[in-house]
Formats: C-alpha cells, structure tokens, sequence
C-alpha cells in the first residue's frame, strides 16, 4: 500500500492490567528522533483494554498522538483480533513506518501484520535510523550474531520491524499532551479462531526482571555448576542486583533461560553489569554491551569480555566474589 502520512507508528503493547509493556515506551525515544528526521508525526497505537495509564505513559513520553483501542476483547493477546485491528487501523491512516517491540506477543503480531498489509519486516532490531532518502534503516544481528546487518524497505509501505525490548532507554516523562483519537474497532467473535482457557504465569520469568535492573551480576560457564551461582547470588544480593548468566550456563542446566542475557536471551541496559566467568563471545555481547559501566572477572587476561569492560580483574571468581561482597557489606554497613 502506498502511505498516506509521514507519520511513524510505535505499537505500544498493554500487560492485562492495562498498563504499557516497557518496549513500547522505550521505543518513543528513538521513535521521537526518526519522527523528526522523516517530518512526521510519532503515533502511539494502544491496543488493550482498561488501557489509560498506558495511553498517558506514551503521551508524556513523547508521542505527538495517541491512537487507542479499547475494548474487553483485546484483554488476552491473541493474534486474530489484534492483528484485525492493527491492519485496520494502518489502512485507515497509512503511516510510512511501524515498530513493535520484539515480545513474545510483538514477534507473533508483527509478521502476520506485515503479511497482511504485504510489506517487509525486519525481526528483531537492535538499531535504528533515518536514511537520507527517508528510509528506516532496520539493524539486526546476522549469521549467529557475527555481523551486523542494515536492511531496507524501500519498496513498500509500512515499513515494519520488531526491536527487542532494553535497546533503547526511555526518556524522561514530560507533559501530558498528545491528541488521544479513539477508535472502535468491532472484532467479529468468529474471526477469532483461538480461545484463552487458563492463564498459567512463569513465576520465575516474572521475578526476573533483567530489562529493568539497574544492577545485574551474571556467571557465565566459568562458575562450573550450578552450586558455582552461589557467589554471583550473594554478591548480587548486597547490591541489590538482578542475576543473569551467559548462553553456556543457561543450556548446561545450571540456571534458567529467563536469566540468560545476549542474542538468544534478554537485551539488557543496566547501570552497572558485572560479569563473572563469561569469556564475552559476541553473541553474549550483543545483550549487554549498552550497560552503562561494565565489570568483568575472568581469570584469562586475554577473554574478550576485557575488550568492553570499563573495570576488570583478572583472577578466580571464587576467590574474589567472596571479599568483593564482603566489602561492600562492610562499606554498606
Ligand atoms: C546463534 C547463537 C546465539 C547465541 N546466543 C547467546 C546468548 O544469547 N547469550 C550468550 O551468552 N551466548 C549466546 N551464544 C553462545 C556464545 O557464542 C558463547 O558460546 C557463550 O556466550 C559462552 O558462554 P561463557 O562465556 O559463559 O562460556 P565460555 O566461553 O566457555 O567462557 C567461560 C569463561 O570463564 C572463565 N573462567 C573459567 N573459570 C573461571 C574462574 N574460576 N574464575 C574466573 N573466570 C573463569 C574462562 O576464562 C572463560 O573466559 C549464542 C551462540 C549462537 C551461535
């Protein structure tokens, strides 16, 4: 479809109680600054129901418009009645490009929406920008995470990518002033081809909330079990911290995949992200290398993990996680 706007689109995903899922709103940062660049407006699109906070969120955040859909059928997630409503709404408006961010939900959402509407998707972004020529320059990680890659969507419109959540941090709220439009979209119950019977939560997902740590210590395969997280808990306890691990510890059985963080695990941007026995294989590095100072211990002075760490020691983490965490007891005390 041809678009009818300059206008970019952030799919703003609701949790159950209404509120916004994180990504939606980090993605208002980098929305605000390609917005600007392709002269349009950044458009928030809620999509839930009982959604308010999330409306106001996305308006103080920075969308110059919020576009919400509120209705007791979109309380589950399911693809048949958001993907309906998202395409009927693109249609209505024609923005020239879409983000979403890459959930569980987003990843489903996106490309039968794309398909849809017949244009390209780009999966699973890690950053973006503006080409002069207007075009969103879509960048992913390719072959297993060893390059890079910039993809465009010049033909089509929308242009459409999904971007993991902790790429990109949210701004500062400030006034409250988007124009809200609501719109009524009617879902016909037989569109619906799923049903949600029971809600089971993963109750270790849900305690592990590494997207919005600050602090992260995570243990990598040099732990050597998992008895070997011991350490990297008690220190991350002191601090307050979240626990992460690499991929080789997370498929070794010692620890589980909520906590893995990287190309396969979470996308992290913590404040302070301290690494214990983690070599810093690329893959690893493409989730935690935004962290603001990054801590590594490693007792190979040449593992690549030293190559961003900011601080780093060279030694045994079972030597040296035991008087870090003492000290900063001592000092807390
Ligand atoms: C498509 C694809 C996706 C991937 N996704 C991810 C991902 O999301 N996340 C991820 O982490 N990996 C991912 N990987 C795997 C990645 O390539 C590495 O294999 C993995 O990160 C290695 O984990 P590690 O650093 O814990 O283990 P290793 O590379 O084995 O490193 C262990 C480190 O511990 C150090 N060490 C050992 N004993 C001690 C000790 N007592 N004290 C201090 N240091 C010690 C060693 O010197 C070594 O540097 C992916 C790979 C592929 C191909």
């Amino acid at each position: 479809m041809e678009a009818k706007t300059k206008d970019l689109w952030v799919f703003v995903e609701t949790n159950e109680d209404g509120s916004p899922k994180n990504v939606g709103i980090e993605l208002l940062t980098p929305g605000r600054m390609m917005a600007d660049k392709q002269g349009g407006k950044l458009v928030a699109v809620v999509i839930g129901s009982g959604v308010d906070a999330a409306v106001r969120e996305a308006s103080t955040h920075g969308a110059d418009q919020v576009i919400v859909v509120d209705n007791e059928v979109f309380k589950h997630y399911t693809t048949d009645a958001y993907q309906i409503a998202l395409v009927t709404l693109v249609e209505k408006y024609g923005p020239t490009s879409m983000m979403i961010g890459a959930t569980n939900n987003g990843r489903d959402l996106g490309p039968r929406v794309s398909s849809r509407l017949q244009t390209g998707l780009t999966a699973d972004c890690t950053a973006l920008d503006i080409n002069d020529d207007g075009n969103v320059a879509w960048t992913r990680p390719a072959f297993g995470g060893n390059l890079m890659a910039t993809i465009l969507c010049p033909d089509h419109r929308p242009q459409i990518g999904t971007v993991r959540p902790g790429v990109f941090k949210k701004s500062e709220p400030g006034e409250d002033k988007a124009e809200i439009i609501r719109e009524d979209i009617q879902i016909d119950p037989s569109d619906i081809r799923t049903r949600v019977i029971e809600l089971i939560k993963d109750m270790d997902a849900e305690n592990v909330d590494l997207e919005g740590a600050e602090i992260i210590v995570s243990g990598g395969r040099g732990v050597g079990g998992p008895e070997g997280f011991a350490p990297v808990e008690a220190l991350a306890k002191v601090l307050g911290a979240t626990v992460g691990a690499s991929r080789a510890a997370v498929d070794s059985g010692w620890i589980s995949h909520s906590h893995q963080v990287g190309q396969t695990g979470k996308t992290v941007g913590p404040k302070l992200y301290i690494a214990c026995g983690i070599s810093g294989a690329i893959q690893h590095l493409a989730g935690m290398s935004s962290s603001d100072v990054i801590v590594a211990i490693n007792k190979d002075e040449d593992a690549p993990i030293f190559g961003v760490a900011d601080y780093g020691v060279v030694g045994d983490l079972f030597q040296v996680l035991p008087v870090l965490t003492e000290e900063i007891q001592k000092a807390r005390a």
